[in-house]
């Protein structure tokens, strides 16, 4: 079985966000679908390691926040590769209530879903959503996988339904600095000893201390 075939599927990138007894929580998503039409549903994949999982398990409600291309790449970052077990994702990301669920700025869409079914597998959740409330907020190209992965360099999340080790190749030529949060690869022309000491990682935002070699 050659499984790189499953790399030719598409995706876009969301942020998927609902309620932890009152506080905004989000995570990640790639793995997002429009089921039917009437009623519009929809189809979303979250890791049950993942916190927000929980609280959607909670409140019984999540939101769908498409991402643009020129979105900020710091919010797959932090909605990707940080845990809202210990990390507050949402107090340096503003967000407004529509649909009575939190989104985020940034994106260039929404969908505010009631569960409405889930099926389990090995690791994730597929929860069925009833769209409550959509709206477009601003133009913009919806980010796929493909462009994170191409163009912002972006890593996969373990968490992430499509992740696989092996699709994550080391870059074995060139000296490569490593982002231990997020999974970014820094392999551009500053010596890694003379970063600047506010040098901050393009994709979460941590500092340099959480750099390594390759
Ligand atoms: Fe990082």
């Amino acid at each position: 079985m050659n499984q790189t075939a499953l790399f030719k599927l598409s995706y876009g990138v969301y942020i998927c966000t609902s309620w932890d007894e009152g506080n905004p929580v989000g995570c990640i998503a790639n793995s997002a679908m429009q089921i039917t039409s009437d009623p519009a549903t929809v189809a979303v994949s979250i890791s049950r390691n993942n916190y927000t999982h929980k609280c959607i398990e909670d409140c019984g409600h999540f939101a769908i926040t498409v991402l643009a291309e020129d979105s900020d790449p710091k919010l797959i970052g932090r909605f990707g590769f940080l845990s809202a077990r210990d990390t507050d994702k949402f107090a340096e990301t503003a967000y407004e209530v529509r649909g009575k669920l939190p989104v985020p700025e940034g994106g260039i869409a929404y969908l505010s879903c009631k569960v409405v079914g889930k099926m389990e597998t090995s690791t994730h959740t597929v929860f069925l959503g009833e769209v409550t409330d959509c709206d477009v907020l601003r133009s913009g190209k919806p980010m796929t996988y493909a462009y994170y992965h191409e163009a912002l360099k972006g890593k996969t999340s373990v968490n992430a339904p499509t992740f696989a080790a092996a699709s994550e190749p080391a870059d074995a030529q060139k000296e490569v600095w490593v982002c231990d949060i997020c999974g970014y690869e820094y392999d551009g022309d500053i010596p890694f000893e003379e970063l600047p000491d506010d040098w901050v990682c393009p994709l979460c935002g941590m500092g340099k201390e959480y750099f390594r070699k390759k």
